[in-house]
Order: structure tokens, then sequence, then C-alpha cells
């Protein structure tokens, strides 16, 4: 084995030369980088490959910027999904990218575990000016883990035990978060999870019902739910809030999706006055699609009974958390929205897209809503009322619910090389959550592509075969 300063093998390159030292990253993607499927299906989740290739989703992706990539023979595909979310401001934004190159370039001494490090304070002190209700950070790694952080902090803080949650949420996927995951198809199997307990969004009968029991330390809530794209109806936070804190239980906002701009405002909950969470959980965007990080910010009280004493001091840490890259690629994100005014583009280009897309509801009968907030859209599809396509319609439905939306995406990638994904099992709903430096001409590239793709479902019936493989196939994995 050759000892880190030793070049690989007498006649290598030189050092500074690429893979002077043994390990060439470069070389390794050019020389195997083709095995890419094979390996995924060797040696990950076996699933992924398998699907990809029924759906004809096995493409190679070679290069990407912004709200685009590209393959290898350098077609170029419009990303609606912004990698569930992460990429907030596009792939490889220069400001971020160069924040990373910065702070690998400094050195620092990072992770010590016992100094306190420059860059969470600062980074701390900048997310907290877009909730200045708010007091404290804890950073994390993910979304599910800046949940379990808010869990967690409601529990101690309360002294109580039982969290409720809403129907159809989601919230990640580790143990504690998956407690408080409204959808039978994420829990099954999984048991025992916590005994918390699922209130219907909107419903603050049921909600008040719940903290008559006397032993709810908070309500978790995703200001618009990620499944379906549906928004808490309005005045709901609020009353809720205050129902709760009538009870001396906490609101937690879980803004992973819906933060940093992606709704149209900073934060989701920020659209009517008056919620003010008393956690806020934020993760995706913030790592400028690069480090992933997270975050959950409380009020000081919250963290004053969870750190309460000196001995505590570690209770509830993280090996990763608030390390130098991710901050450096937080704090790079914030500045880029400030200075590129990311909430306001989004919210205009939002705007823009749903109100498109929402003009075709009364052309196309198998479309039935459009709706959302900012880049946050979905597109839902109905039974139609003509007697040729209900009965094609009920094809779809009698062999698996969900079926007719992903019969609308595999041709957006297949025809018009724009990705997107149903909005969950058996959801007749496709979200669209693309980075938010999108532009009007992605907008109308966008449109353009679903118009045809409607078209064609509504007219010759080629798309319905694919139905019908759809179907099949379906069948065969019952
Ligand atoms: N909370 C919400 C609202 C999410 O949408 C997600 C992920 O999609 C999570 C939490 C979990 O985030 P992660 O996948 O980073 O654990």
């Amino acid at each position: 084995m050759s000892s880190p300063s030793t070049p690989a093998a007498a006649g290598a390159a030189h050092p500074g030369e690429p893979g002077a030292w043994g390990f060439d990253l470069g070389r390794l993607l050019a020389e195997r980088g083709a095995e890419r499927y094979e390996l995924h299906a060797r040696h990950l989740n076996h699933q992924l490959p398998r699907m990809l290739h029924t759906i004809g989703f096995d493409k190679v992706y070679e290069r990407a910027e912004g709200a685009h990539f590209w393959d290898a023979e350098g077609n170029d595909y419009l990303d609606m999904l912004a990698g569930f979310g992460v990429m907030g401001l596009g792939r490889h934004h220069p400001v971020v990218r160069q924040a990373l190159h910065d702070v690998l370039d400094a050195s620092l001494a990072d992770l010590t575990r016992f100094d306190c490090q420059p860059l969470p304070g600062l980074l701390a002190e900048q997310l907290l000016t877009h909730s200045p209700h708010l007091d404290r950070v804890f950073f994390g790694n993910s979304g599910t883990e800046a949940v379990e952080t808010a869990l967690k902090f409601a529990r101690r803080a309360t002294g109580r035990p039982r969290i409720l949650y809403c129907e159809h949420s989601f919230h990640g996927l580790t143990a504690g978060s998956l407690s408080v995951n409204g959808e039978s198809g994420f829990r099954d199997g999984f048991a025992p999870l916590l005994p918390d307990t699922a209130v219907p969004l909107g419903d603050l009968d049921a909600l008040e019902r719940e903290l008559a029991r006397g032993d709810v330390a908070a309500l978790i809530v995703e200001p618009i739910q990620g499944k379906g794209v549906h928004a808490a109806p309005p005045g709901y936070l609020k009353a809720a809030q205050e129902m709760l804190h009538r009870r001396r239980a906490l609101l937690i906002a879980d803004e992973v999706q819906t933060g940093l701009g992606r709704t149209g405002d900073f934060y989701a909950y920020q659209h009517e006055p008056g919620v003010e969470p008393d956690l806020v959980c934020v993760a995706k965007s913030l790592s400028g699609g690069y480090v992933p990080v997270s975050a959950t910010l409380g009020k000081d009280w919250i963290f004053k009974k969870v750190y309460a004493s000196m001995d505590r001091v570690l209770v509830h840490s993280a090996s990763f958390g608030a390390n130098a890259q991710a901050m450096a690629a937080g704090l790079a994100v914030l500045a880029v929205m400030e200075d590129e005014h990311t909430v306001a583009h989004a919210r205009a280009t939002g705007d823009l897209l749903r109100t498109r897309l929402a003009a075709l509801v009364d052309r196309y009968e198998l479309l039935s809503d459009v709706r959302g907030r900012g880049l946050m859209v979905g597109i839902e599809f109905g039974r139609p009322k003509s007697l040729k396509l209900r009965s094609r319609w009920a094809m779809l439905q009698a062999a698996r619910k969900g079926l007719f939306a992903q019969m609308v995406v595999v041709p957006l990638l297949q025809k018009h090389r724009i990705l997107t994904q149903v909005s969950g099992d058996h959801l007749e709903v496709i979200k669209l959550i693309p980075p938010l430096v999108l532009t009007e001409q992605d907008v109308d590239r966008f449109v353009a592509a679903f118009t045809a793709v409607m078209d064609d479902a509504h007219g010759s019936g080629l798309m319905w075969d694919f139905g019908r493989t759809l179907v099949t196939q379906a069948i065969a994995h019952r």
C-alpha cells in the first residue's frame, strides 16, 4: 500500500498531475462510468434500476447546470424535480461552487468538536433573520434529522410524549419521522413505531379532541403537503397554533420541502400573518445541492430545556453536524437568494406556470385541477366525461390508481425530455418542484410539452397503448 506521500507506482504521473497519488476520479469515471446501472443493480437498491428500465428512464446524464442536464449525445433535459427539491438554486450555482472551493482551500481545523468554529454561528445568524421570532439553531445532516430533532426537542421541552401529525404527511423515513408519516405504504413492516396520532389536515375539532387528552407535545405539519400538493386550509395554522399554545403544546413547521423560497415566501408558514411555529425544520435547498445539511430552528426556552445543564451539552448532537462545507454551502445559498431575489422570482415564475396550466383545465377533460403556491405545483387528473375516454380511464383505475399520471410522466421525459414525478403512490397527481431559477422559456417549454401530451391522451390512442403496458405490469407485480 502506498503511503500518503508516495506516488502510487514508479513511473506514475508527477505530483500535481492527475493520478499522481493513485486515486484519479476522472479516470475511474471514464473507465467504469458505463457500468452505472449494473453496479447499482448488483450492490445497491436493485429495484431502482429495475423500475428505470421498465419505464424507459434509464438514461445516461453527463452534465448539468441550473435547471437543465444533458445526456451523452448533448440532448438538453429540463429538470422539474430538482433532485426531490434539493437543487433549489439549480445545479452547480457558481457562487455556491466557489464557496466550496474556498472552504476546501482554507484547510480549516473543522470538526475538532471541542472548539467553536465561526461558520455555524454565522449561518445560524443569517438563517434566523428569516424567522425573527426564533432564537437558536441545531444543525444536522438531512431532512429527517431536522424532524427527529424537532420531535425530541418538543418532548423534552413539554415533558409530554405524544406527537400529532397530519394524514398523508411525509416527514422523512427514519424511525421517529416514520412514526409521524401519514401513509401506510411507508410504515408497513416497520412496526413498532412511536405511539403518535394522525389528525386530518385542516380539522381543528380533531386537533382539539386529541389535545384534550393532555399528553400532546406538538403538532407537526407541512404547510403544503408534498403528497398531492395540498395546502393547509386558510387560517388553519394560526388557529392550530392558538389551540396548541392554550394547551402548552408546540407547533412544528416542517419546511424541508416548502422552505427557502419554494412556495413564493421564504417559508410557506409565512403565507398568512400571525403564524409563528415554535420549531421549524429546514434541509434540502440549504445544501446548495452539494453538501447534505439540515437546520432545526427553535425558541430559546426550548433549547434551554434540552441543553439544561453543562453535562447535557452533547445530549443531542451529530458527528458531522455544522461541518464547514455544509455551513459554507448554506451561507452561499442564503447570499445568492438575497442577491438574485430568488423568493420573488419563484413567486412570479410559479404564478406564471400555474396560470398557464390552469387555463388548460377547461380544454382537457382528463385534467381536473392545478394547484400549489410558488414553484410547488400539483397537476391533478380525474375521471373524464366522454364515453370513449371513460372506458380507458376505468381500465387504468381498475389495475392501479396513479397509472394515468405515470402515463403522462413517461412521454414528458421520453418525447419532450422533461423530468417530472408522480406525487405519491396511488395518486393521479404530478408534482412540479423545479429549481427556483426556472426561466420563462422553461415555463413555455413545459407548457408546450404538457399540452402536446394532453392532446395525445385525448386523441389517437397511441399513448393508451403504453397505458395498457402499464396495466399489464401493474397486474404482474401484484
Ligand atoms: N420533510 C419533508 C416535508 C420532506 O419532503 C422530506 C423529504 O422529501 C423530508 C422531511 C425528509 O428529508 P430527507 O430525505 O433529507 O431525510
